[in-house]
């Protein structure tokens, strides 16, 4: 036994392996936390106070005379709840996080100082323009960049995420279909086998009817099978580029060609952009829409659904239709038009109640400016390059999805599980127990067993490599049989495996007190 210049054991008497349970049920530092509504009582508040002496009230007889049944907790234990809870939570600032076609594992400091400042953190979108000057005039500045990085001549900038992107830019080219008496008969679009659910639903949502474009064996759309699918119905096509196998299509003008032939619009999911960004304008490929998810490209925070933002670049042709409101400069003057009247007559009209997410835009620009037109490019060079070293290294266990280089992200399938008894899932937990934040699993749909992963550009070489060694480790372990390990993971987790499909059909949103008292007020 080793001690400390103190005379203190530093290491444990044995070196016993079994772990076994806690009176408390915490873990070491990791505690078991109740909900809110378990902790303390339903009599005390965080501050008490006395009833006032000698006041008449002035509420008519309608104040509350039952408790209101908030948890009664002091301010340090709600202070720790909340901490507690939000160290449950996974975060790109406690380790990296594989998932792909997500992008983005780092937010800048810089970007969050700038979105606090207050000329920009104060302000209201109701405010008379001429006080937001400031503001309207980073709007313009952001949506410059956008529109010089994509080579696209218009950008709307009020989608708040990237599904809500997609439903602007389909929502233009219905507009546009509209004008040329053509939303009758232009009733399908085409996308992708490997399309990101997004894609689909968001077609469907304004009325088309989606038709599947098969993948080829590179895991690009099958060219042929999309050249027989074109005829005079079709209204667009909903291409992601680079695709969520994380290869660039090869064929994209001919796709952009043939849909245009027959009088369709180009729809391209811009979600990995950061793979091209500063290397290839969609602008030159043909699009006639595109959304950046600031998000997966820019540097700002992923939220739970929110806050988001993405912008959505449209060409000379679906320009006329953009939404409302959007920015001008009219001499020395930045305004907005935000009705139909004030020149943007064709507009398909609004999507958002004011201008877009500004502590977003101010994120963003900050990005952009932190890194310089060059600096952006070669964050998606290294982005590309971190991919390929990953895939690289991983390839010598896990079986690669489609064979060469990838762009951002590299796509394995379950082959080198085959008759291990281990399959995707069990693999992905048993990265929990390493440390690890699971990739993407099960998608795309193209791939058996599919694990995707993107590490970006911001991981560093000895964290690559720390993050490869350990899942080369389990994939040696899993082809050794040690069924174990992986059936029963996450071992080390505070829960184990959760009944995911139960959770979202049947969520149990509402705390309901066990008290007599509560359940007779019921
Ligand atoms: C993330 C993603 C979307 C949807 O973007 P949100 O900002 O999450 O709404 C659409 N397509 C692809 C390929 C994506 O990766």
């Amino acid at each position: 036994m080793s001690m400390n210049n103190q005379g203190r054991p530093t290491t444990p008497p044995s070196n016993e392996t079994h772990c076994p349970p806690t009176h408390t049920g915490n873990k070491a530092l990791q505690i078991e936390e109740a909900l809110i509504f378990e902790q303390g009582d339903f009599v005390g508040t965080g501050v008490d106070f006395a009833p006032p002496k000698g006041l008449t009230p002035r509420l008519g007889g309608l104040a509350r005379d039952a408790a209101m049944h908030l948890p009664g907790l002091s301010e340090p234990e709600a202070m720790r709840h909340y901490v507690r809870l939000s160290q449950k939570n996974y975060a790109i600032d406690m380790g990296p996080f594989p998932l792909g076609s997500c992008t983005m594992k780092h937010n800048p400091r810089l970007n969050e100082k700038m979105a606090r400042l207050p000329g920009f953190a104060h302000i209201h979108p109701l405010q008379p323009t001429s006080t937001v000057q400031g503001a309207l005039a980073l709007i313009d500045v952001l949506a410059s960049w956008l529109k010089e990085l994509t080579g696209m001549p218009m950008v709307a900038m009020s989608p708040k995420a990237g599904a809500h992107g997609e439903l602007c830019g389909m929502m233009a080219i219905k507009a546009a279909l509209v004008a040329r008496g053509e939303a009758e008969t232009r009733v399908r679009v085409l996308a992708p086998e490997s399309a990101h659910g997004t894609n689909p639903a968001t077609a469907a949502q304004c009325g088309f009817k989606v038709d599947d474009i098969p993948a080829d064996k590179t895991g690009r759309v099958d060219l042929q099978a999309f050249k027989k699918m074109l005829g005079p119905d079709v209204a667009a096509i909903m291409v992601t580029n680079p695709n969520t196998c994380g290869l660039f299509e090869r064929d994209i003008r001919a796709l952009a060609d043939g849909v245009h032939e027959v009088g369709g619009y180009f729809y391209c999911d811009g979600a990995n952009f950061n793979a091209i960004m500063g290397k290839v304008k969609p602008g030159a490929l043909g699009i006639d829409a595109m959304h950046i998810n600031l998000h997966k490209t820019f540097s700002t925070p992923h939220g739970g659904g929110g806050p988001g933002s993405g912008p959505t670049v449209l060409s000379e042709a679906l320009a006329p239709y953009a939404p409302v409101p959007y920015v001008v400069k009219n001499a020395d003057q930045y305004g907005l038009v935000e009705k139909r009247s004030q020149g943007a007559e064709t507009s398909f009209g609004r999507m958002t109640a004011f201008h877009g997410q500004m502590g977003m835009f101010v994120r963003a620009l900050s990005y952009m400016l932190s890194h310089g037109g060059d600096g952006l490019r070669q964050a998606a060079e290294d982005a590309v390059l971190n991919a390929n070293y990953v895939r690289v290294l991983l390839a010598q266990e896990m079986s690669q999805a489609f064979a060469g280089p990838c762009m951002h992200e590299c796509l394995f399938d379950d082959g080198f599980l085959k008759n291990s008894g281990v399959d995707t899932i069990d693999f992905a937990k048993a990265m929990i127990d390493e440390g690890y934040h699971p990739m993407t699993m099960y998608f795309p749909l193209v791939v058996h067993g599919a694990m995707l992963i993107e590490p970006t550009e911001s991981e560093s070489k000895e964290e690559l490599d720390r993050f490869c060694n350990a899942l080369l480790a389990l994939a040696r372990e899993a082809k050794r049989g040690n069924q174990e390990k992986f059936k029963g993971a996450p071992l080390h987790a505070p829960r184990r495996r959760l009944d995911e499909t139960m959770a979202a059909r049947k969520p149990e949103l509402r705390w309901k007190p066990q008290t007599a008292e509560y359940l007779a007020a019921e």
